[in-house]
Order: C-alpha cells, then structure tokens, then sequence
C-alpha cells in the first residue's frame, strides 16, 4: 500500500558537528521530498519564541552541552506525529544511545521502522577549520564551545555508530569533500 506510514523510509544523519548534515538535509528535502527534523534548529526557534523549551535549553546549547535527553525525544515524539506518512530525516537525533533506544519506541508507535542511519564521517581537525571558517553566527559557534561539542560528540553521539552497525543500518559517507560528491555518496547509500 503506498499509503502505508512504515514504507515511508525514516533517516537518520550521524556525524559530528560541522559535517554538513543540515546541508544535506535540506538536499534530501528539496530533492527527493523528505520532511526535515534538526533537533538544533527546533531548539533555536524555540528560545527563539521564549517558550518554555527554549528556556529550558538555553543554557546547555551554549555550553555545548547535550539538553537532557526526556526534553529532546518529547520533541521528536511531536515532531513525528506531524510527519503523517512522509519520508522523513532526522538531523542532530538520536545523539545518545538512550536517544536511539527511545527513537526505536517513538518509531514502533507511529509504524515507522529505521531505513538507515547515514554517518557523515569527518575529521575533527575539518570540524574546527569549517566552523572557524563559516558559520560564527551561532552563540555555541565560538572555538571553545566547537572543541566542547566536539568532546560531546565523540562521548556521547560517536557510541551510535557500533549501535547502528550492530543492527545493519549504518551506512558511512566521507564528508570531507564538498557538498555535491558528499550528496552523491548518500544517494549510493540510499537508493
Ligand atoms: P551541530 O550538529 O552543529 O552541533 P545542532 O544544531 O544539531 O548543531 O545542535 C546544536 C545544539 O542543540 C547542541 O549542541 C545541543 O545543545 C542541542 N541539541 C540538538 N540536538 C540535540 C539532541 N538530539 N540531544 C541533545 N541536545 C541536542
């Protein structure tokens, strides 16, 4: 049935910061029609709003710190449900494995099962060059709060990529070359 809400494939975009997942997000949304979940966006446009999980969030965004998971799968639990029967890729979710457990829970209760988790692989010492070079707008974009998510990223996001493996969905993508050859890589991974 073409209608039906789990052949609706589900995407997950692992990789540190800095790797280009919002970037090609948004390619999979312009080109092959996904709805787009960054977890990251929705927090700045909640504080943003000034409404209560901005509020809550605000200060471990710019720390660099991870906002705690119950408050992050709620959003995503909300998110979902919006989502109907839409392809859908999730940017900067699961970052934890307690994340990815009660993604596989939020996933079951809407039909849906995981397609892929696409790992976006890019060296730390790229990471810090590009958000150097690019994109400082951002209150967590100063060089030490970079090298904080970056410790965060190899703690508590990095354990995912065994997860995934585990399971058979991990699919790797060098994300060191530009955007274009990176978006190439993930139409392999994920025909
Ligand atoms: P980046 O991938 O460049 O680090 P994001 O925009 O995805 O940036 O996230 C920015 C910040 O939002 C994170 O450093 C963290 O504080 C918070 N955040 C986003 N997604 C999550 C998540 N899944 N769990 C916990 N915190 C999150």
């Amino acid at each position: 049935m073409i209608d039906d809400v789990s052949m609706a494939p589900t995407v997950v975009l692992l990789g540190p910061p800095g790797s280009g997942k919002g970037a090609q997000a948004e390619r999979l949304r312009d080109e092959r029609g996904f709805a787009v979940l960054a977890t990251g966006d929705l927090l700045r446009e909640a504080r943003a709003a000034g409404n209560e999980l901005g509020r809550r969030a605000s200060d471990y965004i710019d720390r660099g710190d991870l906002v705690p998971d119950d408050l992050i799968v709620d959003v995503i639990r909300h998110a979902l449900a919006s989502c109907d029967s839409q392809p859908v890729t999730l940017d900067g979710f699961p970052r934890t494995v307690a994340q990815a457990d009660a993604l596989a829970g939020v996933l079951d209760d809407h039909g849906r099962e995981l397609t892929a988790a696409i790992l976006i692989d890019v060296p730390d010492d790229v990471v810090v060059e590009r958000i150097s070079g690019r994109h400082q707008e951002r209150t967590d974009d100063r060089p030490e709060t970079v090298r904080e998510r970056l410790r965060v990223y190899h703690r508590a996001t990095e354990p995912l990529v065994t997860y995934y493996e585990d399971r058979g969905l991990l699919r790797r993508v060098d994300g060191s070359p530009d955007v274009e050859t990176v978006a190439a890589g993930i139409r392999e991974a994920l025909p």
